[in-house]
């Protein structure tokens, strides 16, 4: 399985599928065309049936029943594009076999190692099998592992008819990392009633709590008049919108917080006199504290529209996803079943809040609910990222593990 993995894992990280925010297409970017087709490709070659590709570079596949019991279908998912912000053309994997502990040098001309100093968790792989980069590229272990495991499961179900399982349903996604991965995914199509997407990070995370999320965009409106002859007539907007962040709760900021603990975070500040932008997030697992975070920048601005005048503050606030705990919890059982599917396999749980979003968050709200499962990587999104082959077997192993005890559990 290892290396069937490996192999799998290899050829999809080497398409660049890196989405752009900027892009109206869905999928945003070529490249995640060429890998779903190639994925489609595969699917059709593993035996996998009802193999289709829409309009918008959605991916599903069907694994039939091979048991007359009742078995609810479920679903896997995971995405094909990687992060935006940082490049993933030209990824040139590296293999490093029985790693020793010590450091890893990704790249010797620019000097770029992957050092147990800086990221101490490299100890927990010590003799694994790790994938890195060269230190110029991101991964993409996020999410193609989590392809590469999922695709990998249904073969081993494939070859292994004895195991018994209800319908498997399997989809890969385009533009998770923009947001959008669920904007155009067919609920009613995919047909499932639970799914697991296949997208955390090291061994064990299983996630079912999301923050509650929105963006607040703020323009503010100022008056500008030559600095000589200013006096009493002068606005400057730039010092109203600094009052804005001011009136927030300075400790409530992503730099302050972990756990549970909501946020508002000033990601953009652009202004001049005449007209100053703020661009905010907020965020909070709690949906009443969400409502008041949102009601607490109204009030602030409405404060200084009174201050200033009303045609100088306009906010608006868009949410953005919710919390998939409320639609999860009445299926608690399927986070259940993870949870056992991993201690059965010797690997022990680690359940925490994502503090930010899965293509679950959205999914869970379109009545497909949707927990999170590891895919095995570690430092998402940059240079650093690599995986271990070995937990990428582990993760194969919980899909076909979660899959055999639906089957036992039904009737
Ligand atoms: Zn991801």
């Amino acid at each position: 399985m290892k290396q069937e993995l490996i192999e799998r894992f290899i050829r999809y990280v080497k398409v660049n599928t890196q989405s752009d925010p900027n892009s109206h297409t869905c999928p945003s970017t070529q490249g995640q065309w060429e890998l779903a087709r190639m994925l489609v490709e595969e699917l059709k070659a593993i035996g996998m049936e009802d193999v289709t590709i829409d309009d918008n570079g959605y991916v599903m596949a069907t694994l039939p029943a091979n048991t007359d019991k009742n078995v609810p279908v479920i679903g896997f998912l995971a995405h094909m594009d990687t992060a935006p912000e940082f490049t993933g053309a030209n990824v040139n994997p590296q293999i490093i076999e029985q790693y020793d502990g010590g450091d890893i040098v990704l790249n010797k001309e620019q000097g770029i190692i992957l050092s147990p100093n800086d990221f101490p968790e490299l100890a927990h792989y010590k003799g694994h099998t790790l994938i890195t980069t060269d230190g110029t590229t991101l991964l993409g272990a996020d999410d193609k592992a989590g392809i590469a495991e999922i695709m990998t499961a249904m073969n081993y179900l494939i070859q292994h008819p004895e195991i018994k399982h209800g319908k498997v349903r399997v989809a890969f996604t385009p533009d998770e990392e923009i947001g959008r991965g669920p904007h155009k995914f067919d609920v009613a199509k995919f047909g499932a009633q639970f799914a697991y997407t296949v997208d955390g990070g090291p061994l064990g995370e299983l996630e079912y709590e999301s923050f509650n999320a929105a963006e607040a965009k703020i323009t503010i409106k100022g008056k500008n008049v030559h600095p000589g002859t200013a006096k009493g007539k002068m606005i400057n907007s730039i010092k109203i919108a600094m009052e804005f962040q001011q009136q927030l709760p300075a400790h409530e900021a992503p730099e302050h917080t972990e756990g549970y603990e909501g946020f508002y975070h000033l990601l953009s500040f652009q202004g001049s006199v005449e007209e100053t932008k703020l661009h905010y997030i907020i965020r909070d697992f709690d949906r009443e504290q969400f409502e008041a975070r949102k009601a607490k920048m109204k009030e602030i601005a409405a404060s200084l529209a009174q201050k200033y005048g009303n045609d100088r503050i306009t906010l608006e606030i868009n949410d953005q996803y919710y919390n998939m705990r409320e639609k999860i919890e009445p299926v608690r059982h399927i986070v259940d079943i993870a949870h056992e599917a991993m201690t059965n396999l010797g690997i022990e749980p680690k359940v925490k809040p994502i503090r930010g979003g899965t293509d679950g968050s959205q999914l869970s709200y379109m009545g497909l609910p949707t927990p999170n499962i590891f895919a095995g990587g570690e430092n998402f999104h940059g240079r650093y990222e690599y995986i271990s082959a070995d937990n990428m077997v582990k993760a194969a192993e919980v899909i076909v593990e979660i899959i055999k005890l639906f089957e036992q559990k039904a009737s």
